[in-house]
């Protein structure tokens, strides 16, 4: 189910403090939720979850996830700076871009980043763009499913990402003509899955084409990065993936492929699963409208959080001080923009909801304010912080007509 460690009071005192519509992010939740991947993954010597920045792209929170023994996935210049910002380099940044500026290398290299190509023609991109380095990540693509059962993910084929599996001979030895001597394998195959064999059936997959390709290319084979795509459940009847198991279930597999040996490191890259449940969008009741249907209005809209108007995705929501109250009343609950798809919740039983209840929108820590965008004039909100020692602090402002205006020309 979602999460509901966070008490209300803690929803009212932060709106008490700040105007509606924030976030609101629980330091304590996602420190715990980090030290658990840690654990689950503490039988593998160099294990590192490169939190996925695209996430939640806050300094604070990657600070905290840094503290935590985290290291960075950056995808576009912006996210290298603001971990350059925050003075996470070298190994402890993975390069993830695709389709991207070609000077976005050169930072990379620069800062130390371990690059993950996504075609082959990046080689020679990378090689004119700062050069190529001596440990190098491919990010795969396996065209059709890496299981039998076909449990997991349908059309890698149709996906833009990663090289064919074909590729890497040639894409191998020219690398290891150009000075490359270690090497990773990367891929990511899923989205929001909570099927527990996913990462122990994708290691598997990477093991056994890192092992080929070591055996073929005398490249020595360093990691394997099973990315990101771990779900959360959004729904109440939603079961949580238990990661111990999902580790303790690598661990077999890497087991089976490798034997006694035990020198390849582990990487994942989530995103979702590492802020997701710890991030709430608290916003105010402002309008009722009766109509063919009942229509609630909150001062949120999709420019805040758009996964529900383009994924039709379920968040889940309560009502501040009524969480015991029966869940008697049907309601749209809709935002200001003039796009019919701006709503949180359709047909949905909540109860009766007074003008000027905090509702608090669950789930929202990943992809959330991140997605956020300025349709309609409607502006970013500002995120708080509320910290391990129970304290309120604002690691973003809200936006202001100036921030909008600021890059227009009149
Ligand atoms: C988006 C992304 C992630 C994180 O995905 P989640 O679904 O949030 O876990 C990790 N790695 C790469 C390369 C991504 O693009």
């Amino acid at each position: 189910m979602p999460n509901f460690s966070v008490p209300d009071s803690v929803f009212e005192q932060a709106a008490s403090a700040y105007p509606t519509p924030f976030y609101l992010y629980d330091e304590t939740g996602i420190r715990q939720r980090a030290r658990k991947v840690q654990k689950a993954f503490a039988w593998n010597e160099g294990f590192k979850e490169y939190f996925a920045v695209k996430a939640l792209p806050n300094p604070s929170i990657l600070k905290i996830l840094i503290e935590e023994g985290c290291g960075l996935d950056c995808s576009s210049e912006t996210e290298l700076l603001i971990a350059e910002k925050i003075g996470c380099r070298g190994s402890d940044i993975m390069f993830s871009a695709n389709a991207m500026p070609p000077e976005e290398f050169t930072l990379a290299l620069q800062m130390g980043a371990i690059i993950n190509l996504d075609d082959i023609s990046d080689i020679d991109t990378l090689k004119n763009n700062g050069g190529i380095p001596e440990k190098i990540s491919i990010r795969l693509n396996p065209g059709g499913s890496i299981d039998e059962d076909a449990t997991i993910m349908g059309e890698p084929k149709e996906a833009k990402f990663g090289w064919m599996p074909s590729q890497l001979k040639v894409g191998l030895s020219k690398l290891k003509s150009l000075g490359v001597k270690r090497f990773g394998l990367h891929a990511m195959l899923a989205s929001n899955t909570r099927l527990g064999d996913y990462y122990p059936k994708l290691c598997r997959f990477l093991l056994k084409e890192g092992l080929k390709w070591e055996e073929e290319t005398g490249l020595s084979f360093e990691f394997i990065n099973l990315s990101g795509g771990i779900g959360i459940p959004y729904r109440p009847n939603e079961r949580a993936l238990n990661i111990l198991d999902v580790g303790a279930m690598v661990r077999n597999e890497y087991k089976k492929v490798l034997g006694k040996r035990n020198n390849i490191r582990i990487y994942s890259e989530m995103g979702r699963y590492m802020t997701g449940p710890f991030g709430f969008l608290v916003t105010c009741a402002m309008h009722l409208k009766e109509t063919y249907k009942t229509f609630l209005g909150v001062d949120a809209c999709a420019a805040n959080l758009m996964r529900p108007a383009i994924y039709g995705s379920y968040h889940h929501i309560t009502v501040c001080g009524k969480r015991n109250a029966p869940a008697d009343t049907l309601y749209d609950v809709t935002g200001a923009l003039c796009e019919n798809n701006d709503k949180f919740a359709i047909n949905r039983m909540l109860p009766k909801v007074d003008m000027g209840d905090i509702l608090v929108i669950h789930d929202a820590g990943a992809h959330g304010h991140a997605m956020g965008y300025q349709y309609n004039g409607r502006l970013r909100s500002a995120e708080v912080l509320y910290t391990k020692e129970g304290d309120y602090r604002l690691i973003r402002r809200a936006e202001m007509p100036e921030d909008y205006f600021a890059t227009l020309v009149f």
